[in-house]
Parts: C-alpha cells; structure tokens; sequence
C-alpha cells in the first residue's frame, strides 16, 4: 500500500511571518491525519526557520522539502547549497526537474539525473519532476517526453534508485494556470509511467509514489487522487492558503 503525500511548493514566495503563520496553521490543520504523510517546500532562506519551527510545534506534519540543490558536497560554488546541508537541517525530501528550473534554468535531463543521485547520496529523498509543454500535448507526445525525462534519471541512477525517491507528473500546460489535468488525463499518464518501471522491476512499480501536480485545489484533489496511479501531490499556488493546503491534504488521507 502506497502512503499518499502531498507537498506544497512555496516557490520564491514568503516572508518570515507568513513561513511563520504557514507552518504553525498547517501543523495544527493537519494534525490527526494519519494516513498522508505532508512536506512543504519553503525557499532556501527560510528552510532554517521552518525547521525550527517545526521542532518547536513538535507536530508530525509538515516534513521539510527543498526546491533545489546543487550535485556537490562542499566547496567554491557561490550561491549554491548541497545535500547534506540541507539534510543537516532536517530536511526529508527535494524537488529536482521542476518545469520552471527546466525552462529558466536551462537544466536538462542530465543536469537532472545528476542532482537527483547527488540528493540521494546526500541522505534526501528526491522529488523528480516529468512533464509535457502543451505543444507537445497537442502534438501526441505527452508520453513520449515524460518517458524520456524519467529514461535519463534510470540510465543515470538505476531503476533501483527509484525505490527511494518519488516521481511528480506536472504537466507544464497545468502549471500555475489555473487549468488541472482531468483525473483521467493523469491518470493515463501516472499509468504509462508505472508500466513502463513496471518493464524493469514490477516491485518498485508498485511501491513508487508518483504525484500529479498542476493547478491542484481542493475542489479537485479528491478526484484526483482517487485515481488508482495518483499517490498525492505536488501543489504549487494553493499551498500558500493554509485553509486550501489543509483541505488538500484531508483529500488525501
Ligand atoms: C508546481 O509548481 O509544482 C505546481 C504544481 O504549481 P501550481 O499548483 O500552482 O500549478
């Protein structure tokens, strides 16, 4: 049985009081749901006081994720943070191959897989993001691309790494727009992607927890998630409302 989990992305969005105000809100929001396990994802800087306050709540929701890493320990990388830094801040999971740091970034597929194995041999559980643009939606390729963005992570990593990360179906298209995927349209997505693990090892198939993220609200978390592939989600815009997130995240446990 998959556990759901749903993780909200803060993005480059917050201050010290609204991380504060977040965190203390969902803590005690969530509180009693036993069956979901829930992570935030604040911005490097605020990382520290979300820790913090967590430890102090001293609630079993949210976990911590970060929205990015850089694939090296230590050293003359101005800007950047590694894994263990951010493990060493209590941090459990990361998201890597977001669309946005694909497209503003110019990360590639190997740019990807290379973050990816830096997190897990950092001691964090990556968060790998696929998706298609909607040109390529349109074009008959959604699978095609979402495969071969997962591709490059296994040739990289080895499916057995997949054990110990989670993969999120983001497609482009429903990012930030207001425009959610139909259960149905995810769905047959989060399938192809099960399947196609399935061809390499059927148990981690059946274990890895693949997110659908897009536009999630509470209005549609429920039916999203009802689906048989859909073990969660990524949710951007609506995890910056306490009240919404929380809602979200009842849908789910
Ligand atoms: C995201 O950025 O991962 C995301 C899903 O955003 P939104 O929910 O705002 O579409």
């Amino acid at each position: 049985m998959r556990q759901k989990l749903v993780v909200g992305n803060w993005k480059m969005h917050g201050s010290r009081t609204q991380v504060r105000q977040l965190i203390e809100d969902v803590a005690a929001g969530t509180a009693g749901l036993n069956d979901v396990e829930i992570a935030v994802a604040p911005t490097f800087l605020h990382l520290g006081l979300a820790a913090q306050l967590s430890q102090q709540v001293g609630a079993e929701h949210p976990k911590l994720a970060a929205q990015n890493l850089y694939p090296q320990e230590q050293g003359a990388f101005t800007g950047e943070v590694s894994a263990p830094m951010l493990a060493d801040y209590g941090v459990t999971y990361v998201i890597v191959g977001h669309s946005e740091r694909r497209e503003i970034f110019a990360e590639t597929d190997q740019a990807v897989a290379v973050k990816f194995q830096a997190a897990q041999e950092g001691g964090l559980l990556p968060i790998l993001c696929v998706g298609e643009s909607l040109q390529q939606r349109e074009q008959g390729s959604s699978e095609e691309v979402v495969l071969s963005q997962l591709d490059a992570v296994i040739a990289a990593a080895g499916v057995e790494a997949l054990q110990s990360a989670v993969i999120a179906y983001e497609p482009i298209w429903a990012i930030g727009t207001g425009k959610t995927a139909s259960p149905e349209q995810a769905q047959g997505i989060h399938r192809v992607l099960r399947e196609h693990i399935a061809k390499s090892n059927s148990t981690i198939a059946a274990g890895v927890r693949i997110l659908y993220g897009g536009s999630v609200k509470a209005s549609s978390a429920t039916e999203l998630f009802d689906q048989t592939d859909i073990d969660g989600g990524l949710v951007g815009g609506a995890s910056l409302k306490a009240e919404e997130f929380i809602s979200i995240c009842k849908s789910a446990d």
